[in-house]
This record gives structure tokens, sequence and C-alpha cells, in this order.
């Protein structure tokens, strides 16, 4: 379960319209990507579906159910965070345990997760070291495993892999789809990187100016691009 409907969404900062009214549902487990330029607005779309921000009108909803006003701890969706968001102090271990223990699960319970994040995430001989030991890749997979063990009903990722270069950034797209493969969970996950758009999305929402200006599957939009500003950005020719 996780669908997400996002109905006449509106946000301001300091009177300045941000996003501009945006309509969007998003089925149980599609993979949707988030892009647009720099300041389009993708972060605090993602940031408002998470509750990190309240809308200033509009509603989202979650599983069917009206979550605006709900405080991010009770939307049951997990925000993967970039890698350096790690507590270089724990062991990973402890560090995808995090969420569990703070939500009071037992030890035993809490164990038994993240046995099954790691296989997931292929970290098992890994779990005893600190972040510091750790490669980018392996970081990486560690704060995702901190968001597999509370079983959410979507996962969100804002540009997760901007810090890290450029071929572990192709190895880590295939992994996060992967993931989705596996999991079969909704994902949404802005980037402002066409390529890793049109390899990862089920569906692309393009943003521009806080509205969104076509969503379509990577193939509709090279295909039909709606305006040259789609044309421009997924680099079709129309
Ligand atoms: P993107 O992630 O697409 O680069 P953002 O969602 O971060 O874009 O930002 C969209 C616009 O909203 C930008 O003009 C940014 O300056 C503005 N903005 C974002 N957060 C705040 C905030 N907390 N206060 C004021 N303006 C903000
Ligand atoms: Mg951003």
């Amino acid at each position: 379960m996780g669908e997400i409907v996002l109905s006449q969404v509106k946000k301001s900062f300091g009177g300045v319209s941000i996003i501009q009214g945006v309509d969007l549902t998003i089925p149980d487990g599609e993979f949707v990507v988030f892009v647009g330029p720099s300041g389009s607005g993708k972060s605090t779309l993602l940031r408002l579906i998470a509750g990190l921000e309240d809308t200033t009108s509009g509603i989202i909803s979650i599983d069917g159910k009206d979550a605006t006003n709900l405080p991010p701890a009770r939307r049951g969706l997990a925000m993967v965070f970039q890698s350096y968001a790690l507590y270089p102090h724990m062991s990973v271990r402890k560090n995808i345990a995090f969420p569990l223990r703070m939500a009071g699960v037992s030890a035993q319970e809490q164990e038994r997760k993240v046995e099954e994040a790691a296989k997931v995430l292929n970290l098992g001989p890994y779990l005893d070291r600190r972040p510091s030991q750790l490669s980018g890749g392996q970081r990486q997979r560690v704060a995702i495993g901190r968001a597999i063990v509370r079983e959410p009903a979507a996962f969100l990722f804002d540009e997760p892999l901007s810090n890290l270069d450029a071929s572990l950034r192709v190895s880590m797209r295939q992994e996060i789809s992967e993931l989705h493969q596996t999991l079969k969970t909704t994902m949404i996950y802005v980037t402002h990187d066409q390529v890793e758009a049109m390899t990862m999305a089920d569906r692309i929402v393009v943003l521009n100016a806080g509205r969104i200006e076509q969503v379509g599957s990577p193939l509709e939009l090279y295909r039909s691009p709606v305006n040259l500003f789609v044309a421009g950005f997924i680099g079709s020719p129309k």
C-alpha cells in the first residue's frame, strides 16, 4: 500500500509562491522521478509529501487517508538522505537499527530486521564496521537500509547520488532500480539529471517554476513532449 495523491498542493515561502497548485497521483508501487532545473521546486514538493514542510493549501493523501496535517513520523514514508547523514560513531548495525530503537522496537526484532535489510543490500559482512570504514556506495546502502527497516509505504529520495563520483553513480542507480524490483514499494526520486530520470523512472514528472509541465513514461516524454521546455529538458528533437 503506497498510493500518494496530491490535490491542488500549493506552497509559499514569505508570500512567494513556490509550488503553484500541483495535482498528481502516484500509484502504489510506482517508481516516479521528479525532474527539473535547480530551483524548480523538486525538493520542496518532496518535503511537502514527507511532511517536512506544511502545505499552504491543498491536500496530500497517503494510502487513501488525508495526511495533509500529519507529522512526518506518522505518514509511514521514509526519506533516504545522502550517505553523510549516517552517525559516524555508530556501527552500521546501529545506524540501520536507529529508527527501530527510536520507535521502541525490541532488541530481538531490531536484529531480525537489520539482518533482513543487510541481506537485501549485501551489507552482511559490514554490519560491525563504522561508516568511515565503508566505501561511498556502501555508505549509501546503509542510508537506504535505515529506511528499509521501517517498512515504509514509500521511499523518498532527494538527489541521493549527487555527492558520489560518476562511476559510482551509475552502479548505485542500478542498485536502487533493483531494490525497487525486489521490494515493489513506491519510490519518489528527485534529480536534476535527465539521464537518471530516463533510466530509472516508470513515470517522470517534469517540474518548472513550481508547476508540472508534463507527466509520462520516459518514452512518452521523449516521443511526445508537450512543449519546448520538456523537449529541451528531456533532449528530444521537438
Ligand atoms: P529544487 O529542489 O528543484 O532545486 P527547491 O524546492 O529547493 O528547488 O526550491 C524551489 C524554490 O523555493 C527556490 O527558489 C528556493 O529558493 C525556494 N525555497 C525553498 N525552500 C525555501 C525556504 N525554506 N524558504 C524560502 N525559500 C525557499
Ligand atoms: Mg533540490
